[in-house]
């Protein structure tokens, strides 16, 4: 049986950075609410990792979401029963306008540039490396190695969000988004609403004889104005602080001369663990009941939710995160830094205990100049064999 520093050793740091490259080369953008079509869906990048993943030794499924919209599942069987890891990331990514050649990876300084480096193509050309480390050099482990290539991740999820509904269910899972190599077992959650007011449309010259949408917006967000106050004042969760809301668009009225019969807001309220979106709907239905109670004339309506996705919550004290953060620790020498992802991702839908850690920063993600360190790449790639190796032994 191989040691973990001579199975270490095989990790090809090259072939990554150019499986990194290829899949950057491929255009995944997410089609965000547009037909999808080549370039705009995850089917080409999908069917090439689907490759990838057979040539190192899995068994593959390509699962179609919906089309042109897969799910690409690898597995890895060991030598005797034990648990599932699951490995994963998304295969689309956010869109490149204004983005100068996004599809074209350059190396420079250290950093690999192109749309999807670190968010997050970068992983799983690392998860790819681990397994073909593992496959081929004989590694002893047991139960199975899987490793998943998830649509939409950047729009509705809804190729995590199919997996929460059809399995399979890992027993824990690292999801590669890209933290600078931070463990993150927690984030929070999202609930998109509009709020909408009704009025009556007359000519502005005869205000009086109408109600003014807007206006009974205004009187809406008036009764906003302290919610962010009063979520401040609950016990903060200790890794994700306290639950926000934002107000992100308004709509209403046609021109300046009607009174608007029409005004709706879209509200996005980031949830804290242990917060049902049942809590979130009771909250709003007590701030729109109390502007109703002092006006007869406010008609409203309450929908959504317009954009949903769960709070992520490991126990620190669950394996998968203090392998992933000793691991770290072992690789980078010096102590994990444990800390919530500041976004929503995949990781709540797998229904299993999961942590995200990955190469590159979030900073550059979605930006037009999104890079991925190499040296990360590298760090992450022997953190990801060392994790499969340390929790499928
Ligand atoms: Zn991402």
């Amino acid at each position: 049986m191989r040691s973990i520093d001579d199975l270490l050793a095989q990790l090809d740091h090259d072939r990554v950075r150019s499986m990194t490259q290829e899949l950057i080369s491929i255009p995944s953008v997410n089609p965000f609410g547009q037909e999808p079509g080549v370039g705009l869906r995850e089917q080409e990048v999908g069917l090439r990792y689907a490759e990838l993943l057979t040539e190192v030794g899995c068994e593959v499924l390509v699962d179609e979401v919906s089309a042109g919209r897969p799910n690409v599942i690898g597995v890895l069987k060991g030598s005797r029963p034990g648990p599932t890891l699951l490995l994963t990331g998304h295969l689309d990514t956010v869109d490149v306008t204004d983005y100068d050649d996004p599809f074209t990876a350059r190396i420079e300084d250290g950093r690999l540039y192109g749309r999807g480096s670190c968010d997050m193509k970068a992983a799983l050309a690392a998860f790819v490396e681990v397994a073909r480390v593992i496959n081929e050099h004989d590694a002893d482990f047991a139960g199975e190695l899987m490793i998943a290539g998830i649509a939409d991740e950047e729009d509705r999820m809804i190729g995590s969000v199919h997996w929460s509904e059809h399995g399979p269910v890992p027993d824990f899972a690292v999801v590669g988004e890209p933290t600078s190599l931070k463990v993150c077992p927690a984030h929070k959650g999202q609930y998109g609403a509009k709020f909408r007011t009704f009025g009556t449309a007359v000519h502005s010259s005869i205000r009086s004889e109408g109600v003014n949408a807007i206006e009974k917006m205004a009187d809406l967000i008036a009764g906003f104005a302290d919610y962010n106050d009063e979520l401040d004042s609950r016990p903060a969760h200790p890794l994700c602080g306290n639950a926000t809301f934002s107000i992100g668009t308004i709509n209403g009225g046609e021109v300046m001369s009607t009174v608007p019969n029409f005004c709706e807001i879209e509200a996005d309220r980031r949830m804290v663990p242990g917060e049902t979106v049942d809590q979130v709907l009771a909250e709003y239905n007590d701030r729109l009941h109390a502007v109703a109670a002092a006006d007869s004339e406010f008609r409203y309506e309450l929908d959504g939710p317009t954009m949903s996705s769960a709070v992520l919550d490991t126990p620190l004290d669950h394996p998968i995160v203090t392998t992933v953060a000793d691991e770290t620790e072992t690789v980078l020498g010096t102590p994990a830094i444990i800390e919530a992802f500041t976004g929503a991702t995949d990781a709540p839908n797998f229904h299993c205990p999961a942590v995200i850690m990955g190469p590159g920063s979030i900073a550059q993600a979605h930006t037009l100049d999104e890079f991925v360190p190499l040296s990360e790449l590298e760090a992450a790639t022997k953190i990801y064999l060392r994790v499969a190796l340390s929790l499928l032994s």
